[in-house]
């Protein structure tokens, strides 16, 4: 892993306090100086250190996400804020312990190689008859039909091949038909659906929910076919509704009906402390904060500061965020940049494809594209290339163009694998992910690349610059009201969360 000078990088800012500043750099700031690595770094460190302490996670619902929470109110207050914690409910989960999968009297089965258990999984401990339910997927797919269920003995464990429909659906149609258990196993359809289902059934469920590997389900089905295959199943799983929070502050300057909203997602997974996914986001949008006010009257439009809560629950603080403004308030914002892991090991530039040119297939609002352009063309001038990043919605700036409102932002890269091409252009590894560490124990502070975040966080501090003077090629700035188009609801599935 790549560390830094920061010494070095102290020693020359000391330097450049102490050489006086030449004129026209007092007369016109630029954001993309003020914010500086260094300061970035600091925050991440602060976030490591927070999670170190309690329980090596900020994910919400746990002490390291309240902890943050109050970090950044105080950073925000120190830098001259009136912040606001906005607090919204949301289904919290954990196993306590992991589950168990055995085969009585044969084989005992590894946790997280042979299976996991699935999130909203209920707590029980069973052991019963195993009864594989429509496993050559006819129709929509197993047990995505309540009648795959015909026959099954109530009491009976669910062997249900993944495919075709959510988890959710397969377990509501299980727990209906009475079954104890449900074992989702891998279809195979896939290199990466080879493994243990790791996913989400999207709602608290009564039954335990454990996920196979495709060998093992495969295994299992065969040996269930003379119905004397007995199996044994336990969990012991946390579902309960607990508090998160948004923490959101205005610059005093600016329009108050023409506000751009510069947010990033505050919560890590469960699995890790998330410094890079997403304390790189968060350290970069604190420092904005803290440096902003030196561009004094150059600051047209408001700019918002919003710190996500349950991000990686699936863009909850966000879509809670935008689904309780009113049509008024919803009309005064401008739009929405997002900054989410800036600083991946393996990273790229990569810039939100805004003018959808790689086709994702969410059709941006207007606006968003004229964002892509600010990016690239700050990065065009620096002669550094950039990665049109799918636009898929699975971060938070979703919600935002779900209502109509133009969208951009940066990203650095999360478990996709960085391609030969990009290896050429950015360095690194190619057939790697770009961030070996994604939600894992070990996206740490040491999991960041500095030179990548670097200049990432110049090119948002640059796009708020340029966006906080005027959004004139984003929504035609004096238009008094934008109408908030109704969007059909993106189809792609939340940030990291896997649902079918
Ligand atoms: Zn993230």
């Amino acid at each position: 892993m790549r560390t830094i000078a920061i010494g070095t990088l102290i020693g020359l800012a000391a330097a450049a306090i102490v050489t006086a500043a030449p004129a026209d750099a007092a007369e016109h700031p630029r954001l993309d100086r003020l914010v500086k690595l260094q300061d970035i770094r600091r925050h991440q460190h602060d976030l490591q250190k927070i999670a170190d302490y309690n329980g090596g996670t900020r994910a919400a619902g746990e002490p390291g996400f309240e902890v943050s929470t109050q970090y950044i109110v105080k950073q925000l207050k120190k830098a001259g804020y009136r912040p606001k914690v906005q607090d919204f409910p949301f289904a919290y989960f954990k196993e306590r312990t992991p589950a168990v999968f055995d085969r009585p009297g044969g084989p005992v089965y590894k946790y997280g190689t042979d299976y996991a258990t699935l999130d909203f999984s209920g707590t029980g401990d069973v052991t019963a008859t195993a009864h594989a339910v429509d496993p050559d997927g006819t129709g929509v797919g197993s047990g995505c039909e309540p009648a795959d269920f015909a026959g099954f003995t109530k009491g009976d464990i669910a062997l249900v091949k993944r495919g075709g429909c959510t988890f959710s659906d397969k377990t509501s149609n299980a727990q209906t038909a009475g079954a104890a258990a449900i074992a989702i196993y891998n279809d195979g359809a896939a290199p990466d659906r080879m493994g243990p289902v790791e996913g989400t059934a999207g709602q608290a469920w009564q039954i335990p929910i454990i996920g196979p590997t495709y060998q093992l389900g495969t295994d299992l089905v065969k040996a269930s076919a003379d119905g004397t295959l007995k199996l044994h199943i336990k969990t012991n799983t946390i579902n309960e509704q607990r508090t998160a929070h948004n923490v959101i502050a205005d610059t005093d300057r600016g329009r108050a009906d023409n506000v751009i909203v510069m947010g990033a997602h505050l919560d890590s997974v469960t699995k890790g402390p998330g410094i890079n996914d997403n304390g790189s986001g968060t350290a970069t949008v604190l420092t904005v904060a803290e440096q902003i006010s030196q561009l004094g009257r150059e600051i047209k439009n408001k700019v918002r500061f919003a710190f996500w809560g349950a991000e990686e629950e699936g863009l909850l603080g966000s879509t809670y965020y935008v689904t309780h403004l009113s049509a008024a308030q919803k009309a005064t914002i401008a739009l929405n940049l997002n900054f989410d892991m800036l600083g991946s090991p393996n990273g790229r530039r990569g810039v939100y494809d805004g003018d959808d040119s790689e086709g994702s297939g969410t059709n941006p609002p207007a606006g968003s594209g004229a964002i892509e352009k600010v990016f690239n063309d700050y990065y065009g001038e620096r002669k550094l290339p950039t990665s049109p990043s799918v636009f898929d919605g699975r971060s938070d700036y979703g919600p935002f163009i779900d209502n109509g409102i133009p969208a951009g932002g940066l990203d650095s890269g999360a478990e996709k694998l960085k391609t030969p091409e990009e290896a050429t252009i950015y360095g690194g590894e190619a057939g790697k992910p770009y961030d070996g560490c994604y939600h894992q124990a070990c996206d740490t502070y040491a999991n960041n690349n500095a030179t990548i975040l670097d200049q990432l966080s110049d090119g948002a501090a640059y796009a708020v610059q340029v966006l906080a003077k005027s959004t004139l090629p984003v929504n035609g700035e004096r238009s008094a009201v934008r109408q908030a188009a109704a969007r059909p609801a993106a189809q792609a599935a939340p940030a990291g969360l896997v649902t079918r």
